[in-house]
Order: structure tokens, then C-alpha cells, then sequence
């Protein structure tokens, strides 16, 4: 029979800007699920923040956030959406570069990862409370 589990990660970064590692706390929500074959949704449940996979190398991460910044630089003056009174313009465009959500396969009850594959959350308008759904299907 197929099993649905649900859950909610909470994060308040310190600084506007960061990423985080969440590869451990999506696995220990696999774990809880009970779930051995399926697929894991990870998403955050906001327009400014990304999930996404890659390596976990700050170098590669340093290089990910001069990447950004070249694309959507922060700056209140720079974009239409700031002219409603937002100053997070930058950080919408920053999250479509870097994606929405990750779908990972479950096998044998681990996340079916490539080599050198994490989970990682990235915040780019932070300093204040928000969430990341994890969804895991399967049986
Ligand atoms: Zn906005």
C-alpha cells in the first residue's frame, strides 16, 4: 500500500543571503517515513528561497553566489518590483536561477543519489522565519 509522509523544516538565517546543507534532515524525514521505494519532494514554501543539488564545496558555493550577484545584483533601484515598496527583487530572480524544489528517488530506503549529490536550501532574502516542505511517496 502506498504511504504518504509529510513534513516541515523551519529556517531563520542570520545573514540575507546563505546555503545550507539540509541532505541529513531530508534523510532522517526519509527514515521517519518508513518509506523504501518512492520519490522524496523537497520545495521551499517561498518565492525567494531555492532547493537544489550540487556539491558540497565552498569554493563551488563562493563561486555560485558571484555568479548570482553578476545576474541579479541587490539593489532597490534596480528592478520594477521594488517600485512597490520591496527591496527583494534580486532575491526572486536569484531563486529562479537556482530552481524551485529537487525530486529525488528513494531505493532500498536511501536517497538515490549520483556521486557527490546534496541537498541543499538556499536563501537569498533571509533574516526572518521560513519553511521547507519535504513530501516522500512511496511504500
Ligand atoms: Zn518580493
Amino acid at each position: 500500500m502506498m504511504k504518504v509522509y509529510t513534513q516541515e523544516l523551519i529556517f531563520n538565517t542570520r545573514n540575507r543571503q546563505e546555503f545550507i546543507n539540509i541532505t541529513d534532515q531530508v534523510r532522517e524525514a526519509l527514515d521517519k517515513s518508513g518509506i523504501k521505494e518512492g520519490l522524496c519532494l523537497v520545495n521551499p514554501m517561498h518565492i525567494t528561497a531555492s532547493v537544489f543539488i550540487n556539491d558540497d564545496e565552498s569554493g563551488l558555493h563562493k563561486d555560485f553566489s558571484l555568479w548570482l550577484e553578476k545576474l541579479a545584483p541587490f539593489g532597490k533601484d534596480k528592478y520594477q518590483h521594488n517600485l512597490t515598496g520591496e527591496d527583494n527583487a534580486d532575491a526572486h530572480l536569484k531563486r529562479t536561477l537556482m530552481g524551485r524544489e529537487v525530486v529525488v528517488a528513494v531505493t532500498g530506503g536511501k536517497l538515490h543519489f549520483g556521486p557527490w549529490e546534496q541537498i541543499f536550501y538556499g536563501e537569498f532574502d533571509g533574516q526572518r522565519k521560513k519553511r521547507v516542505l519535504i513530501k516522500i511517496i512511496g511504500e
